[in-house]
This record gives structure tokens, sequence and C-alpha cells, in this order.
């Protein structure tokens, strides 16, 4: 059984201010909650590298745990402004977002540097929580299942397990626009991602690999969202930065079968 994931991406926003939100979210969210009969959610909160460390002491004794947003492919050495998987690590983060589409277009980011940065993360012990999407002109030409399993094959390295790695879908048009692919659009990705998890890493991984859906996830279309065909969670960014926000979508994935 795959445990579900509600994964919250702060991108560049909050100050030491912000972590009064991580901490009303601990607070909901319990290390021992379980509704009954169902297992809960892992939930993970990506803040700005800067807030990593005392973030870690707002999530004490609860359910969610801490990741960052992105990170060199090495551990150290002479790359000013960079973060290295240990330095995330070492703060506090069990996880790490890469290939998240503001960087492969900001940061001209590659699949390749993706599955460099994969490698590193593992091994600071990190899960690498790889996105992928397409753009809208890619949807609007039917390239999106092109597009998204090219991602996939150049992106994550064959050492990747259900345990170390999870899959986000992120249609770029979707991000922080409001828009949304019908939940038939979803299912055809997240169906297509599993079979060619399947195709290449063999029935047990893609069976042990979190697929995520990310894009103008809020609290009012979550649920539909998490009932969708092969659908683990999600990876969320406006509607995580609030608490109160936020706390609709874990409770809907929690609720969810
Ligand atoms: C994201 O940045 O990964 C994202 C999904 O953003 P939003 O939920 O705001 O669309």
């Amino acid at each position: 059984m795959r445990q579900k994931l509600a994964a919250g991406n702060w991108k560049m926003n909050g100050t030491g201010a912000a972590l009064a939100e991580l901490t009303a979210l601990a607070e909901a969210f319990p290390a021992q909650a379980t509704a009954a009969g169902k297992s809960c959610a892992q939930i993970l909160i990506c803040p700005p590298a800067t807030l990593l460390s005392r973030a870690a002491d707002s999530i004490k004794g609860s359910a969610v745990t801490l990741g960052g947003q992105d990170c060199h492919a090495v551990p150290s050495g002479a790359h000013t402004g960079d973060t290295s998987a240990e330095m995330l690590q070492d703060s506090g983060a069990s996880a790490v977002i890469l290939g998240h589409s503001e960087r492969r277009a900001d940061h001209s980011e590659t699949s390749e540097s993706v599955a460099a940065k994969a490698k590193a993360a593992w091994a600071a012990d990190l899960v690498a929580v790889i996105c992928l999407g397409e753009t809208l002109a890619e949807r609007e030409t039917d390239d999106t299942l092109k597009v998204v399993g090219a991602q996939l094959a150049a992106s994550v390295p064959a050492a990747a397990t259900g345990a170390n790695t999870v899959i986000a879908y992120e249609p770029v048009w979707a991000i922080g626009t409001g828009k949304v692919p019908t939940l038939a659009q979803i299912a055809d990705v997240h169906d297509f991602l599993r079979a060619e998890l399947t195709a290449r890493f063999g029935a047990e991984m893609a069976q042990a690999t979190r697929l995520l859906y990310g894009g103008s996830v809020k609290a009012s279309n979550a649920a539909e969202i998490f009932a969708t065909s092969n659908v683990d969670g999600a990876l969320v960014g406006g509607a995580s930065l609030k608490a109160a926000d936020f706390e609709p979508i874990v409770a809907a994935l929690n609720a969810s079968t």
C-alpha cells in the first residue's frame, strides 16, 4: 500500500513569521493521528531553505515532514548561492523537490540535471520529488504523453525505488493559474506514468511509487482529484501557505480511499 502524500511547496515565500502556519498545521496533524481504520497521509512542507532549521522545531511530534525545493548535484564546493542535498538534510529535510517547472524555466534545468540532482538527493538520504509536466502549447498539440514520458525517462535515474522517489505530475499551465485539467486528463497521465514505471522498473517499484498531481489544487477540488485513478496525493503551491487552506486538503486526502 502506498502511503498518501500531501506536499506543500512554499516557493520563495515566507520569513520567520510564516512558521506560525507550520505550527498550526503540526497541531492539527499530530504524529499519532489516524482516522478510524485509515492510515494518515504523510504531510511534507517545503519552505524556503532559510526556514528549514527553525521549521524543524515547529513540526516536532507531528505528522508533518520537511523538504527542500531544489539541491545542487554535488555535496559541496565552489557553487555560490547553491544548496547541497547534505545541507538540506542537515537542516531537517527528508525530501527535496526537483525539476519543478519554475526551475526548468527560470534556471534552464534539463531532465539530465534533474537526474543528477536526484542521485545527490539519495546520497544524502533525501526522497526525490521529481516534477514533470507539459506546457499549454504541448497539451494543445496533443503531445502531453510524449513530453511527460520523455521527462520521466530522462529525469528518473535507474536506481529509483518507491522509497526514494515520488513523481509529481504538474501541467505547467495549471500551476498558479486556477486552471485544472479534467479528471479524465489527470487519470490519463497518471495511468500512463504508472505504466511507464512498470515497463522500466517492474511492477513492484511502480506499485510502490507515489504519483502526485499538482496544479491549482485547493480545498474545493481536492476530494475529486484524490478519487482519480493513480493519484496518491498532491503537490500544492498557493494553498499550502496558510494552514487553514492546507488542512482541508490533507483532510480530503485522509478521507480518500
Ligand atoms: C506548484 O507550484 O507546484 C503548484 C502546484 O502551485 P499551485 O498549487 O499554486 O498551482
